[in-house]
């Protein structure tokens, strides 16, 4: 039985989709302003094994993430550096690719970017409109908490606090864990000077930020689907939008769980401009590293738990990965196989992807599962050495290792 940890409920769940067999999956995908840095890719990295897992696990999954490509900072960026906002974006889009690929992580195919989504957000907005979840001020569109009931559910908000007077944000992305307490906003109105502008029957402007992901959700997986997922800084305001807009159209439950991943920190200290010790791929890809090396240590510490990286723990690591990777070939290698395996072998190669999969079906336990499987690995190491495995037995183990490959992508 597969359990995930659902932030909804504060607890670990059995996994059970809407339609028996199959996933629908969304991931909140990164801002394309700026380069990802090696904390997005551990998010992005723990839902890559989510999804591989879910079809491992013989789910059909429908999937899909997205580029947010017209928010605040977007066009801040592209005003700042002197570049138009598609050169400063497809530049950094092509970067992601790259090093998703790098990593092994499987992206779909397209990426939806928020601004294709333009018919979906007229949509959404004109339905929120019509229902009076939201409202035109001053050009501009906002949608009010007051009028969705359970407003602030997954932060479990506390709404007896909410402003008596109207507030209203109109700033689109924000730092930190404070809750904004007031109406957000969902449609910026034209005005002069502004470099990316809609021409919609909502009128001239652009999306804000809170718009965009329920857009490519519902026009890319429908109202409701089984897996909401992104980093924990997400819990605070994000993914709540996106339930209150979701839901007060469609009066149906829009997630089933929902997934959070905890940060990485940099020696001690969470990675930002102002402190300079921001730290991508290529960072850490020198001297002996592999992308492998990167993937493993992204995905060894269990996904809910923050991640302090330091030099020390990156080739404590690594070493501990290179390791299983000498034991895996050592004991696929042809030389020194039995004619006949001693009583009992194919029952604990069989065990090896039982006892795997029984610590990833714990809310994907990927560090407990590679603890497990090097333990198991040792032992039949032991048995290979005393002459104890036959040709068929390697090649059946050969043959789990490999599915197991299929979502770890750490082993070969
Ligand atoms: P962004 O591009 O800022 O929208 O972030 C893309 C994804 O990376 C989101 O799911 C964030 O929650 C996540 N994220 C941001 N910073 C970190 C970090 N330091 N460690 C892990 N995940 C992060």
């Amino acid at each position: 039985m597969f359990k995930l940890y659902n932030t909804m409920s504060r607890s670990k769940e059995i996994f059970k989709p809407i339609q028996p067999g199959k996933a629908i999956v969304f991931s909140c995908g990164p801002s394309i302003y700026r380069r990802p840095h090696i904390g997005n890719y551990r998010t992005f990295l723990y839902e890559d094994l989510l999804i591989k897992y879910l079809k491992h696990l013989k789910y059909k999954v429908k999937y899909t993430t997205i580029m947010t490509d017209i928010e605040d900072k977007t066009i801040t960026e592209a005003k700042t550096k002197g570049e138009k906002v598609d050169a400063l974006t497809d530049d950094i889009a092509k970067r992601f690719f790259s090093e998703a690929k790098l990593l092994g992580i499987e992206l779909p195919n397209p990426v939806p970017r928020s601004s294709t989504g333009k018919k979906q957000t007229v949509l959404l907005i004109k339905k929120l409109l019509q229902s009076g979840h939201a409202y035109k001020y001053n050009g501009d569109i906002f949608f009010d908490p007051l009028k969705f009931n359970g407003f602030g559910k997954l932060f479990k908000l506390d709404m007896s606090k909410w402003p008596k007077t109207k507030v209203r944000f109109k700033k689109d992305t924000y730092n930190g864990r404070r809750w904004n307490r007031g109406d957000f906003i969902l449609w910026h109105g034209y005005k002069e000077g502004d470099i990316t502008v809609w021409d919609t029957e909502i009128g001239k402007g652009r999306p804000s930020w809170n718009i965009q992901d329920p857009a490519i959700i519902t026009e890319h997986l429908g109202y409701s689907i089984d897996i909401n997922c992104g980093g924990i800084d997400n819990i605070f305001r994000h993914h709540d939008y996106n339930i209150a807009i979701i839901e007060s159209i469609s009066g149906k439950e829009y997630a089933k769980y929902y997934l959070h991943g905890e940060h990485l920190i940099a020696n001690g200290k969470s990675m930002s401009k102002s402190r300079g010790n921001i730290l991508y791929p290529e960072d850490m890809l020198r001297n002996r590293h592999k992308p492998y090396h990167l993937r493993f240590f992204l995905l060894y510490t269990h996904y809910r738990k923050k991640l302090n990286l330091t030099d020390k723990k990156f080739n404590e690591t690594s070493d501990y990965l290179d390791s299983i990777r000498s034991l895996v070939r050592k004991i696929l290698s042809v030389k020194n196989s039995s004619k006949k395996s001693a009583p009992g072998i194919t029952e604990e190669i069989n065990f090896i992807k039982k006892d795997f999969e029984e610590k990833m079906n714990d809310d994907l336990g990927f560090g407990s599962a590679i603890n497990c499987l090097f333990k198991n690995l040792n032992n039949l190491k032991l048995k290979k050495d005393n002459n104890q495995l036959d040709y068929n037995n390697v090649n059946m183990l050969e043959k789990i290792l490999k599915e197991i490959d299929n979502f770890a992508g750490v082993l070969f």
